[in-house]
């Protein structure tokens, strides 16, 4: 199960040359976890990761998440990343697949919100998150250090039974109305929320 569900991270890299984590699936319990990563890469973008099914659920932001809700953020979905991935900070070296700095830029709790959260019931929630990333459409509130309230994950085009991959990888990240909205560039807290390092 681990090596289909993280088979596409695995053959991306090589892990005798990079620090990141081994592909293994993990039980975790308590609510979901969120991580955003900072990640220098050639292009710097943030990689947005919500915990779901002993994995992480992962998109690429390249101008990071907003807590305007305004700026629709273009979130393109990449591969499903190990849950010990939610701790990883370091540089993965040249010449190694997302070579660059990674920083934890800011993590927390998370749960689906459309009609009420869950964050007491693992199941549920999970249950939730599945459902709502196979029809494209998924409301969630982040307990994070920066980034709080409500957000929608929306699919713009396609959908993964289209035939047409990259169209259905294409995502927005958009903040919901709340007491949490600001015009502010959250962006611009930049050190990491683990190590503080910028
Ligand atoms: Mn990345």
């Amino acid at each position: 199960m681990a090596k289909s569900k993280l088979s596409e991270y695995s053959a991306k890299r090589t892990f005798e040359a990079t620090p990141e984590p081994a592909p293994t699936l993990a039980e975790g319990c308590g609510p979901l976890l969120f991580v955003v990563q900072q990640h220098s890469a050639r292009r710097l973008h943030y990689d947005f990761r919500l915990e779901c099914d002993g994995v992480l659920k992962s998109w690429a932001v390249p101008k990071g998440p907003s807590l305007d809700r305004e700026e629709k953020r273009l979130a393109v979905q990449t591969e499903d990343h190990p849950y010990d991935y939610a701790s990883f900070e370091g540089v993965i070296p040249e010449g190694q697949y997302g070579a660059g700095e990674v920083i934890v830029w800011d993590c927390g709790v998370y749960s689906p919100d459309e009609g009420g959260t869950c964050f007491d019931d693992r199941a549920e929630a999970q249950q939730r998150v599945r459902e709502g990333l196979a029809k494209g459409k998924l409301s969630i509130e982040l307990r994070g250090e920066k980034l709080k309230g409500s957000f929608a994950l929306v699919r713009t085009r396609g959908s993964p039974r289209s035939g047409d991959s990259d169209s259905a990888k294409q995502w927005l990240l958009i903040k919901h109305k709340d007491r949490f909205v600001t015009p502010e560039e959250v962006t611009a807290r930049s050190a990491s929320v683990l190590s503080g390092i910028e």
